[in-house]
């Protein structure tokens, strides 16, 4: 069982040598355990997060421990009477190709039906990064039809379900993404009416401006996963009762500075800035995944998918990941 364990803690920007790939012998299976055979593992931003010692939201990941992760995969082997082989479950396997786990343990394997929703969408569109979009948009932007909703990395797992379902609640849906490539993908093939590439704009006046041409009408929601230059510019078009789901601030994960130049206009424009953690809201995600499921089931919902191969190939993926080599949902096959 190949693995990768977090070998070192960063300061600022991560590199390879903060991860190490080990090799270990697979204990044969107590009762109630399974044996899952890993498919795809899920590279995510909050990972950054896990590598610091420091107190945060989440436990800080162990040194020498097999990184955290999100995985889809196949059950293999199984002395507990839920699961049996061939079964297609999601769960937190880790950076590595098998988990053995026991599976009594509450919400550790969830089984996943595979009939009309590709196995890797658990990792994405119909999983964490999907609930996370449809959580801050319905939750705390609730935005009515006719309304403008922005989305700061928006051609990413969670950017691209922000606006979509705002498309589908009858929203104009505006995002910044980093390339002209990413911003035409938003436009052309997710449904946002436009998007802005931020790296065209050297300055928050010139952000600024952008975003008056592309939301006529202002800004009523803004579901931000960036921070820094795009808040501030965000904050300057924001309509009176403006909604911020506070969901991400990736510019600053590496310990950057992102500090906001104006927050007098939360008072000004009198808007609510509400932050969220996806898994302390796990009472919702059924009928988050509900609809996640149904639209991308129907082929309503789009997502695009970047992925390494092997596990070998995690480590420089998620460094990535951190600085927007990705092109949508960052996986990693692993059979
Ligand atoms: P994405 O698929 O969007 O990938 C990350 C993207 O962020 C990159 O592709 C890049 O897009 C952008 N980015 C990376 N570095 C920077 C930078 N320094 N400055 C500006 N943009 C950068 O990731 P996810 O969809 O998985 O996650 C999006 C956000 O949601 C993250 O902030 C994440 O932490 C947050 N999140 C929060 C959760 C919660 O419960 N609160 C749960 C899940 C995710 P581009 O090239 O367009 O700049």
């Amino acid at each position: 069982n190949r693995q990768i364990v977090l070998a070192s803690r960063p300061t600022g920007e991560p590199t390879v040598d903060n991860f190490k790939l080990v090799e270990a012998a697979l204990a044969p299976l107590a009762e109630g355990e399974v044996l899952v055979r890993n498919h795809y593992l899920s590279l995510d931003p909050y990972m950054r997060g896990r590598m610091n010692e420091g107190k945060s939201y989440a436990q800080p990941q162990p040194l020498g421990e097999v990184m955290i992760g999100g995985t889809v995969g196949e059950v293999v082997e199984s002395r507990n009477a839920h699961f049996k082989p061939g079964d297609a479950v999601v769960g937190m396997g880790g950076w590595q190709e098998y988990l053995r786990v026991n599976a009594d343990q509450r919400g550790v394997l969830q089984k996943v039906d595979t009939t009309h929703i590709p196995l890797s969408a658990y990792l994405g569109a119909v999983g964490m990064p999907g609930v996370t979009g449809w959580y801050g948009l319905t939750q705390i932007i609730n935005p009515k039809a006719g309304e403008t909703v922005v989305v700061s990395a928006a051609s990413g797992a969670v950017g691209g379900a922000v606006g979509q379902l705002a498309k589908a609640r009858g929203c104009r849906a505006v995002g910044l993404a980093g390339g002209p490539d990413k911003c035409a993908y938003v436009v052309n093939e997710l449904g946002f009416d436009a998007c802005i590439d931020y790296k065209q704009h050297p300055d928050v006046k010139s952000l600024s401006k952008a975003l008056k041409e592309a939301c006529p009408d202002g800004i009523d929601g803004y579901f931000e996963n960036v921070g820094g230059m795009i808040l501030d510019a965000v904050m300057l078009r924001a309509n009176a009762f403006a909604r911020v789901a506070m969901c991400g601030m990736i510019s600053g994960y590496n310990g950057e500075p992102i500090p906001m130049s104006a927050p007098q206009l939360i008072l000004v424009n009198r808007m609510r800035v509400e932050g969220f953690i996806v898994s302390e809201h796990m009472e919702l995600w059924p009928q988050a995944l509900k609809e996640l499921g149904m639209l991308v089931a129907t082929g309503k919902l789009k997502y695009r998918e970047t992925v390494a191969d092997g596990i070998a190939a995690a480590p420089q993926a998620f460094l990535g990941l951190l600085k927007g080599k990705n092109f949508g949902k960052q996986l990693v096959k692993l059979v």
